[in-house]
């Protein structure tokens, strides 16, 4: 499945890249939903998730299987999976339902319990850890509560990070940092700043512009790669996303800041269709303000 992967470089792929809506939105037919439609091919977006090949995943919405499989994604490989916050487009934990085992009875094969038994599972599978905040903790136990089965018992490990402190498991390493998204919740969105293989990421759906203390943490590193929401493009200033505008003055401040490593890219994702041109026209715009548009299924090579 991994056919495109080079043992030596790391790679990045963005598996969906729309806000909550999608792009067409489902329910809209204005302008530049309508544009989107017409031209097909990287104008359609799939809510944002995105891998760090072979085994990180970050983000969980509704069709993950179906965008899984579109990009040659094998889910049995993966084991971390990341969890910014519980909005509905990010986080849909119901998949995870049909992780449950069946036991093979004692003295009796897997064929034979197949035939005897129904269930969704009857083979091993690699641990799932799952690394998010409280709210995302609660919401794998209470999935499970509801058989009573224990969350171990689904090969999964829940990992519950608070922002600012750092989460070590294997060659991966995740900071948390704190969102200014979700402030009404009893616990904020986080972004990750994720460290593997040597590599720095920054991960940053949904932000809104960043906290005094969420920024001193973000420049004590170099990034080898940076994605930030786009959400609004042209359109609104809201407090808990961003716009195009946003985005530029984020770009600026790394640049002064020299938070970029040579050849590192700063790219945007998390885009809402109903004040974002279709890719095809803004794309090359945000590409003149060294910023690298992503697209459903585009890879950055690390
Ligand atoms: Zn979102
Ligand atoms: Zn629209
Ligand atoms: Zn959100």
């Amino acid at each position: 499945m991994r056919k495109n992967h080079k043992e030596d470089k790391m790679t990045f792929q963005f598996l969906g890249t729309s806000a909550g809506e999608q792009y067409p939105g489902f329910w809209c037919t204005c302008e530049y939903c309508a544009q989107a439609r017409r031209r097909g091919g990287k104008n359609i977006r799939k809510n944002s998730c995105a891998i760090i090949y072979p085994n990180i995943l970050i983000d969980f919405p509704a069709e993950i299987f179906i965008q899984a499989e579109r990009w040659g994604v094998s889910m049995l490989d993966i084991e971390y999976l990341l969890i910014t916050h519980p909005h509905e487009d990010h986080w849909q934990p119901w998949p995870l339902f049909w992780r449950q085992p069946v036991p093979v009875r004692k003295g009796r094969s897997v064929k034979e319990t197949m035939a005897e038994l129904g269930g969704p599972r009857f083979t091993p599978l690699k641990t799932l850890h799952i690394i998010g905040n409280r709210r995302v903790m609660e919401m794998v136990r209470e999935l499970f509560a509801k058989i009573n089965l224990p969350v171990k018992a689904a090969d999964i490990e829940l990992h519950e990070v608070v922002p600012f402190k750092a989460c070590r498991l294997g060659k991966l390493e995740v900071m948390p940092l704190k969102a200014n998204h979700m402030k009404k919740a009893a616990e904020p969105a986080l972004n990750y700043i994720i460290k593997t293989n040597g590599r720095t990421i920054l991960y940053a759906l949904d932000t809104g512009w960043f906290l005094p203390e969420t920024y001193e943490r973000i420049r004590q590193y170099q990034y080898d790669m940076v994605v930030i929401e786009g959400t609004f493009g042209n359109g609104v200033d809201s407090e808990e996303h961003f716009n195009f505008p946003k985005l530029e003055k984020a770009r600026q401040l790394f640049g002064k800041d020299r938070l970029l490593k040579p050849g590192a890219k700063f790219c945007t994702s998390h885009i809402c269709p109903h004040a974002a041109p279709a890719h095809d026209r803004i794309a090359p715009v945000l590409r003149r303000k060294e910023i690298v548009l992503a697209h459903d299924g585009m890879k950055v090579l690390l």
